[in-house]
């Protein structure tokens, strides 16, 4: 199994680290000739949903990517990586869209906005959760389902085989959500 993560900007150093942790293979997609290797599941990283909008476009990369997420490809996207699968975004611009969630950028305000909490998310356990200037899903469709709230919010949600965090799982020590997300890959 390799999983692909999307190093264009932001987060991404990190989620490799967590997949060497657990052992599984992955490379990064920075240019459409990556795209040429093939991949079981991709990572969506946190960072800048706008900046990482514009490059998927420049890059030639949204089009063949968001093929393979409507035909199944495994996905998980955590915080901007979350806003670009929402197939609606407040705040911004629909990005893949492929997701039955709407999104709120910037959720909790500027300066509220990054904080860090232990909750529970269904079919994972108590995990810490890390939110940084982080968005919220305020309303999640009848073919997602919600999988963690925090303060009445929705902060992780799950359709078919794409998985989002509003929150950093790969900013802190446990592998449970990773671990989740590489099952989803082989199930
Ligand atoms: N605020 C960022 C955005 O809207 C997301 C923040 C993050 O990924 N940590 O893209």
């Amino acid at each position: 199994m390799t999983v692909a993560i999307l190093a264009l900007q932001g987060a991404f150093i990190e989620h490799a680290a967590m997949l060497d942790r657990l052992g599984a293979a992955h490379f990064e997609i920075r240019q459409r000739r990556d795209l040429d290797r093939p991949f079981d599941g991709l990572i969506l990283p946190g960072g800048e949903s706008t900046t990482m909008r514009k490059l998927l476009h420049d890059l030639g990369l949204f089009q063949p990517l968001r093929e393979q997420i409507e035909s199944g490809l495994p996905v998980f996207g955590t915080c901007a990586g979350l806003i670009l699968l929402a197939q609606s975004v407040e705040g911004g611009a629909v990005c893949f869209g492929t997701m039955d969630i709407a999104v709120r950028r910037n959720a909790y305000g500027r300066q509220l906005g990054s904080f860090a909490t232990v909750d529970e998310m269904r079919g994972v356990g108590r995990i810490p959760m890390t939110f940084i200037r982080a968005p919220y899903i305020a309303a999640a469709g009848p073919k997602a389902e919600v999988l963690a709230e925090v303060d009445g919010h929705i902060v992780a949600a799950r359709q078919d085989k794409q998985l989002v965090t509003a929150f950093h799982p790969e900013l802190n020590d446990d592998l449970s959500v990773h671990r989740y997300f590489l099952n989803m890959i082989q199930t």
